[in-house]
């Protein structure tokens, strides 16, 4: 096996010193106990294209759990197990590892989640969704140093190729179609070929994802820095309309994800959601909410999308027509109107988001009784009235806000 000496030196170098502190003392309790760890999976395969590694994955061949407990003591850090999953995370001060306990997996059923065993790095990488990610580094013991290639993931990744480690994975796991579009995405790579043929092959297994595997992946597609990319490919390789047979993306789609970052990057996380149901008629969208397990939040955007898209604002409303409609939405909906949407419904709903809903009259509540109006229900209708006036360029300054006050408070006598 090639020797990959520099890598160590490329992960200290590219990691905070926080990182490298909580690393060096891992490395050196794992010594002290003769426990053997590797750097594995999305880190190795980041190392290695050069790319900053994100989390620190750690898998030991052990107890990774009771490694971490005397991690998070020695370094003073946090620690959350999963006892279930043999898995811990220790974390505080700018310091962030995943330790899991090297395992097996089998797959009794397709789609189920797999029944595991504790075992050894070998098993661990053969278990993997793709060969780039089926690389560990060891960080300590005789190993030191070297780079475990099991799959020939170090060739795929010269060679830019997404590919499986054997001909069942995405009937053992078809949540790996996801993950294939996302990371080719991501990577910028290609599915390879005989992979490609293996995924087609194996769409019908996407019915044996539960919707809560399917919202997870999902959810980690929109995290990416263009998730529209990975989002076309699943529709060119007809995933998402095996997901739901209305679930449809196209590149017109893709721009309006482009443009929600550059009119609305807070949004983002939350109207990417409405956004990949844009394309899903009336009759099927619960259903979609269903299969996608969208949250409730999540699902009442998609809701409201829908609602809006029927009932926009009519051309040439004015701005105190528009907010009127609007505020009775969800914010998701409206920036995901606003990319998405074309003509006088894009601008309308773009200049909500960024200028009406934000426009307040100078005048406050308070402000109201020495002006006439009765304390109580008068004093809300009397603000909303003042907004309207303000937001369509009725009055400007306090003094024509306090004039409009007196005469609505007259007229009310
Ligand atoms: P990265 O690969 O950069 O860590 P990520 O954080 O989005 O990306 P996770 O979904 O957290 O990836 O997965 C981390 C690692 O766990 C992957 O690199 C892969 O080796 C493995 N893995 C995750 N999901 C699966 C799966 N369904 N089947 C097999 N291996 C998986």
């Amino acid at each position: 096996m090639p020797g990959s000496p520099k890598l160590i030196d490329k992960l200290l170098a590219s990691l905070p010193k926080e990182q490298v502190n909580a690393l060096s003392r891992l490395i050196e309790l794992a010594n002290q106990r003769g426990t053997a760890i590797y750097l594995v999976g999305g880190p190795v395969r980041d190392l290695l294209l050069d790319l900053l590694p994100g989390d620190l994955d750690v898998a030991v061949e052990g107890d990774a759990i009771d490694l971490a407990t005397h991690l998070a003591a020695a370094a003073d850090l946090r620690i959350v197990r999963h006892a279930r999953f043999g898995t811990a995370t220790v974390s505080g001060d700018g310091a962030h590892i995943d330790l899991a306990t090297a395992r097996s997996e089998t797959y009794e059923a397709a789609g189920a989640l797999p029944t595991v065993h504790p075992s050894s790095i070998d098993d661990d990488l053969h278990r993997r969704d793709f060969t780039v990610n089926a690389m560990a580094f060891a960080l300590n013991g005789n190993a030191v140093g070297r780079l475990l290639d099991p799959a020939g993931g170090r060739a795929n990744l010269d060679a830019g190729l997404i590919r499986v480690l054997h001909d069942a994975s995405f009937q053992d796991d078809a949540t790996r179609i996801l993950r294939a579009a996302r990371y080719e995405a991501r990577l910028g790579f290609r599915i390879e070929e005989a992979t490609h043929d293996l995924l087609v092959r194996d769409l019908p297994f996407l019915e044996t994802i539960s919707p809560a595997r399917v919202h997870r992946e999902l959810a980690r597609t929109l995290l990416e820095r263009e998730p529209e990319r990975a989002l076309l490919r699943l529709a060119d390789l007809g995933a998402l309309r095996t997901l739901h047979p209305s679930l449809h993306f196209d590149s017109e789609l893709g721009a309006a994800f482009g443009r929600l970052r550059e009119i609305g990057p807070r949004a983002v996380l939350t109207a990417y959601w409405p956004l990949v149901t844009w394309q899903v008629a009336q009759p099927a969208i619960e259903r979609v909410i269903t299969r996608l397990a969208l949250t409730r939040r999540q699902a009442d955007a998609a809701r409201a999308l829908r609602e809006l898209r029927g009932n926009a604002p009519r051309p040439g409303a004015s701005p105190s027509e528009t907010a009127s409609i609007f505020a009775a939405q969800p914010a998701a909906a409206v920036w995901a109107l606003a990319a998405a949407a074309s003509g006088a419904v894009r601008e309308q709903a773009h200049a909500y988001m960024v200028t009406y809903r934000s426009v307040h009259p100078l005048l406050r509540g308070d402000d109201l009784p020495a002006l006439g109006v009765p304390p109580g229900k008068a004093v809300g209708e009397v603000l909303a009235r003042l907004r309207a006036a303000k937001l369509d360029g009725e009055v400007r300054t306090r003094a024509d806000e306090e004039r409009l006050v007196r005469g609505l408070a007259r007229n009310d006598e």
